[in-house]
């Protein structure tokens, strides 16, 4: 065992020892031994809201040591790099991100107050620039133009989004389709396997949880997953495709998936375990980039559009305005991040967020949905545009840029290092 071994064994269980302070979610995937097989079954039918296995229970231990033990290991992995190189030497630089994640999520946690800058370049090595109010100012603009009716554009937008909402009725249907699409372009372009396909369950719930994932089995190559949706929640025709491409393969499943491989590869525990960090903020990036792999011109994005919408009964002229709509999102989504921020700092006032929301058709109680992530529209928004300029970076094409992704899920990296272009994709070399 090696030095660096040893701070990655310590790195997971100080982040289960804090998971004491959060509420169920904050390790959200933990294969807690480097596991070729799954034996066992943890999987809790009565329990549909949360039918997993919780991560194992800790002893007691106070924030304040929670963050001098971190601050140790950090200072280990900071001595370390000096003397490392290669693989190793990544490996560090994944450990030494990820424990100034924890050191300052556990700060929070402890009441201490620092600005939302500072809070996402420690929690998840990302510094969202200052807004731009122009690219917004003109999608909404651009949308505006696009969708009829009288009212305001927040109002407009209300009645465009009941359009598409998808009948419950029809939802099976849709999904399956979706799923389906998603999941060959994953074999495709990832390496899964056919047979890794999610069963696809739907649910009456009577709550607002979107979907509960479960894992059956596991046999390195092979997995065996479940997700359930509910059929008490909207789903609507414009990110239906999210739903499926993002939260089963090729983004999430998949990337849960090859991280237990990279995890049982190269013996790295760290690997083995997800929360919100760097890693979360690759993955919904990762996740969201997946649509546009999949979907890479207007053509294909159209035709799958179209399937879907005849699979819901809905009237396909609603299509026309789609792509206008998804480009405002995307901008309304950095929007959201300038809420997010000027709140956080103190700047705003509700009244003041909620003003700035109204002005550019934001959804503001979106923004309210996420007010417990701290740190959401960064690790999400903006991480998208940041892997998207990466990508073009290092990818020539499509295939190249699925192939720098798929690397990403089942390696250690530098998010530091993708958001300013310096880390190498292809560096952490497998073979040696
Ligand atoms: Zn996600």
């Amino acid at each position: 065992m090696s030095v660096l071994d040893r701070i990655a064994r310590e790195y997971v269980d100080l982040v289960l020892t804090k998971h004491q302070y959060h509420d169920v979610w904050d390790v959200y995937w933990l294969a807690d031994t480097i596991f070729w097989k799954r034996e066992d079954m943890h999987v809790d039918r009565v329990n549909r809201h949360y039918p997993y296995k919780p991560a194992p229970a800790k002893s007691y231990m106070s924030l304040a040591d929670i963050v001098y033990c971190g601050k140790l290991l950090l200072k280990e992995v900071e001595e370390q790099k000096k003397l490392l190189a290669g693989r190793e030497l990544i490996r560090a630089v994944f450990l030494a991100e990820h424990l100034r994640s924890l050191i300052v999520k556990a700060k929070l946690l402890q009441g201490e107050k620092m600005p939302y800058d500072v809070f996402t370049a420690e929690m998840y090595a990302l510094t969202a620039p200052p807004f731009s109010g122009s690219d917004l100012k003109k999608a909404c603009e651009d949308l505006s133009a696009a969708l009829p009716g009288t009212g305001s554009l927040s109002e407009r937008i209300g009645a465009y989004k009941r359009e598409l909402l998808i009948p419950c009725q029809k939802l099976p249907a849709v999904m399956d389709y979706a799923a389906r699409f998603f999941h060959e372009m994953a074999v495709e372009n990832m390496g899964i396997k056919n047979e890794c396909m999610p069963r696809i369950r739907y649910w009456h719930y009577g709550n607002d949880i979107d979907f509960v994932t479960v894992l059956f089995g596991y046999d390195y190559d092979l997995i065996s997953l479940e997700q359930n949706f509910n059929l008490d929640v909207p789903y609507y025709l414009d990110n239906i495709r999210e739903v499926a491409g993002h939260e089963l393969e090729p983004g999430h499943f998949t990337f849960m998936n090859l991280r237990t491989k990279g995890a049982i590869d190269y013996g790295y525990p760290e690997l083995g375990l997800n929360l919100h960090a760097p890693s979360s903020a690759f993955i919904e990036a990762g996740a969201r980039l997946t649509i546009e792999l999949a979907l890479d011109t207007p053509a294909k994005e159209r035709v799958l559009d179209e399937k879907l919408f005849e699979l819901a009964g809905t009237d396909k002229k609603y299509l026309e305005s789609l792509p206008v709509y998804r480009s405002f999102t995307k901008q309304a989504n950095l929007g959201k991040l300038e809420i997010e921020r000027k709140l956080w700092d103190g700047e705003w006032t509700d009244v003041q967020a909620r003003e700035f929301a109204a002005e550019y058709a934001i959804d503001y109680d979106d923004v309210l949905r996420f007010a417990k992530d701290a740190g959401h529209f960064t690790s999400h928004s903006y991480s998208t545009d940041v892997l998207r300029r990466y990508y073009d970076k290092y990818g020539r094409s499509t295939e190249e840029k699925w192939k720098i992704y798929t690397l990403l899920c089942q390696q250690p990296f530098s998010m530091k290092g993708i958001e300013d272009g310096s880390f190498d994709p292809f560096a952490f070399d497998a073979r040696l």
